[in-house]
């Protein structure tokens, strides 16, 4: 579907083959020109037969029959009384020559004929045709490397690379509703005429909500490919370090071109980075209020004939300036979730097309073992594979290959030469241990699916568990399980070791943010009933109270306490297991999950 590029491409060649062609033609029809002035000389000029002096001395005698002339040469051949043959002659200066020998004519003395002769044709033109062909030439050119820079120029707008944006929605996976609204959009990019006679508008700007990652710049890419029209791009986050007044005129610029090379996608990745709300306040402030500014005023200054549509992402859609979503500007928004059991392994399929693969490895499988995971990182994790498949000079990228690649991007690289004191060791297996048993004796958690005290990028050590199915909705319940089971690291610290560590700042902060959106997003808390406290602005807080900060807070430490209680209870209820499992981490460093399991049959 890339015709338009492929145009491009094709004239390109086309006019690089003009350009050799016109070279060549130059070349050959100097040499022609050279060659000819060559024989000219040879024949004509450099074997003057009688000599200027001479020649004068013979017409004043009456010794000269006829005088013939061609224009422009100063070469002359003359016929000598009683000779057969013509004699040339050159003659310095052929204006006082003619009029000696007009002159002796009229005096009656003698009878000279004078003939003047064109000059040889084929000459002629060649000769006008080479002292204009330098201009011709040049001009030539100039057309020539004009027309290439401004296809040039078109194709750099999609990118250093410009082939690798031959992106078409074959390249997207998944998101099959969302691309469905996608062939929409090709359409009026294709077709704007179609539907101006109908009196739709068409949408001016479409905002892409989603974690990075999740295919957003892809997307935009695959509309530009698949309607065939140039795609500009830009990221937000280039302004944010800006002189004042540059972000505004950047946006200026870029809708310019984007006007001249119409129709064309206009991506503006990290949007929130200039469209975040605006506040009174001075300051930082100004200068993104300025870029803004500018990006509204575009986005509501094109002409009905410019079919520009403005694709824009971002992963935190509530700060964006309201501004932004009015009418006619970014009017149509689309959600982009990570990708489901399906779409995983619809990603991994592309993903894998240009790799190779033991026969055992199944695709379903993979993406079984890495929900939440998006395209970016499933991606990742088969180029991952294929560079560990490499090191280890594996003649095809093996299960093991696959599996250490998912661990390298879940929680990082296998740190084997960092080395663990054996108190951090002991440490970090009673935390381990303590994650892998709590989850172990509650109901909703899923089973384990490894454990390990090698660190791994900035862990010291990680519980892997296993991912069975996607679960879109996830009880009030297991939300709570969930953070006995975060907390489990640090509880086995405390009830094995009698004192705590910095090992367990992740955990805490993944728990606390757990408890927050139980009690203020998903309405969880019985104190505060099924209301949300997502508000655009603090101040609407208050309606709920003066002091809703003070119970949100407290609530937040109640949950977060009772997991942590419940923690200690499961452990001290199974300390004889909390002492084997850390035991055998310190031995083996890693357990998998039938070990793991063996430690539980009776
Ligand atoms: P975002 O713009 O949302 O941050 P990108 O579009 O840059 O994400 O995605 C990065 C890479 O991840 C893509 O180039 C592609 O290789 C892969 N990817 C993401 N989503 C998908 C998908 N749905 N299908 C195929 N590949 C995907
Ligand atoms: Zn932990």
């Amino acid at each position: 579907m890339k015709d338009n590029q492929k145009e491009k491409d094709k004239k390109k060649k086309l006019y690089a083959i003009i350009t050799i062609i016109v070279l060549v033609a130059f070349i050959l029809a100097s040499t022609i020109w050279i060659i000819i002035s060559k024989n000219n000389s040879e024949n004509e000029e450099n074997k003057p037969e009688i000599a200027y002096t001479e020649l004068i001395k013979m017409i004043e005698e009456g010794k000269i029959e006829k005088v013939e002339m061609t224009t422009g040469s100063q070469s002359i051949k003359v016929k000598v009384k009683d000779v057969e043959e013509e004699k040339t002659a050159i003659v310095p200066s052929i204006q006082p020559f003619v009029e000696l020998v007009q002159e002796k004519v009229e005096e009656g003395n003698n009878e000279i004929i004078l003939e003047t002769k064109g000059e040889n044709p084929l000459k002629t033109i060649l000769g006008t045709f080479m002292s204009l062909l330098p201009t011709i030439l040049i001009i030539v050119l100039f057309i020539l490397l004009f027309k290439m820079q401004g296809l040039g120029e078109k194709g750099k707008v999609y990118g250093v690379d410009e082939n690798k944006t031959d992106v078409t929605f074959d390249d997207v996976a998944g998101l099959d509703e969302e691309k469905n609204e996608m062939i929409e959009i090709v359409d009026f990019l294709k077709n704007p005429k179609k539907y101006q006679e109908m009196g739709a508008k068409i949408p001016r700007g479409i905002l892409l909500y989603g974690k990075p990652g999740t295919g957003k710049t892809l997307i935009a890419k695959a509309i530009a490919g698949e309607a065939g029209v140039p795609f500009i791009s830009m990221s937000g986050s280039e302004f944010i370090e800006m002189f004042a007044g540059l972000g505004a005129s950047r946006v200026r610029k870029l809708f310019e071109k984007a006007k001249k090379i119409s129709p064309c996608i206009v991506f503006i990745d990290e949007i929130d980075a200039i469209g975040a709300r605006r506040s009174s306040s001075g300051g930082a402030e100004t200068e993104n209020n300025q870029t803004l500014n500018q990006l509204l005023v575009e986005m509501d200054g094109f002409e009905s004939d410019q079919t520009v549509i403005v694709l824009a992402a971002t992963n935190r859609p509530e700060m964006l300036d309201k501004a932004l979503l009015r009418p006619g500007r970014f009017d149509r928004q689309i959600t982009i979730a990570p990708p489901d059991l399906k779409g995983r392994e619809a990603i991994l399929k592309i993903h894998a097309k240009n790799k190779k693969f033991a026969n055992n490895i199944n695709m379903e499988e993979i993406a079984g073992d890495t929900a939440g995971f998006t395209g970016a990182e499933l991606a990742n994790v088969l180029n991952e594979a294929a560079i560990i498949a490499t090191r280890y000079k594996h003649n095809e990228i093996t299960k093991q290959d696959l599996e250490e690649a998912v661990k390298k991007v879940t929680v990082g690289i296998e740190k084997q030469s960092r080395v663990m004191s054996e108190k951090d060791k002991r440490l970090t297996a009673y935390h381990e241990a303590g994650h892998a048993l709590v989850s172990k004796y509650l109901g909703t958690q899923t089973d384990v699916k490894e454990i390990s005290i090698i660190p791994r990028g900035l862990a010291g050590g990680y519980t892997m568990y296993k991912t069975n199915e996607d679960k879109y909705y996830i009880s009030k319940t297991e939300m709570e399980e969930k953070l006995v089971a975060l907390l489990g690291g640090r509880a086995a610290e405390k009830v094995a070791l009698n004192d705590i560590s910095t090992g367990a700042s992740n955990d805490l902060e993944v728990a606390t943010g757990i408890a927050k959106d139980m009690i203020t997003i998903y309405g969880m808390n019985d104190k505060l009933g099924p209301i949300s406290l997502k508000v655009n602005e603090p101040y609407e807080l208050q309606i709920f109270g003066e002091d809703i900060g003070d119970v949100v807070g407290q609530e937040i430490r109640k949950l977060i306490d009772t997991a942590y209680e419940r923690a200690q209870t499961i452990l001290l209820n199974n300390m004889d297991k909390l002492h084997q499992v850390a035991q055998r981490l310190m031995e083996k460093e890693i357990i998998s999950a039938e070990e793991f399991e063996e430690f539980f049959k009776e």
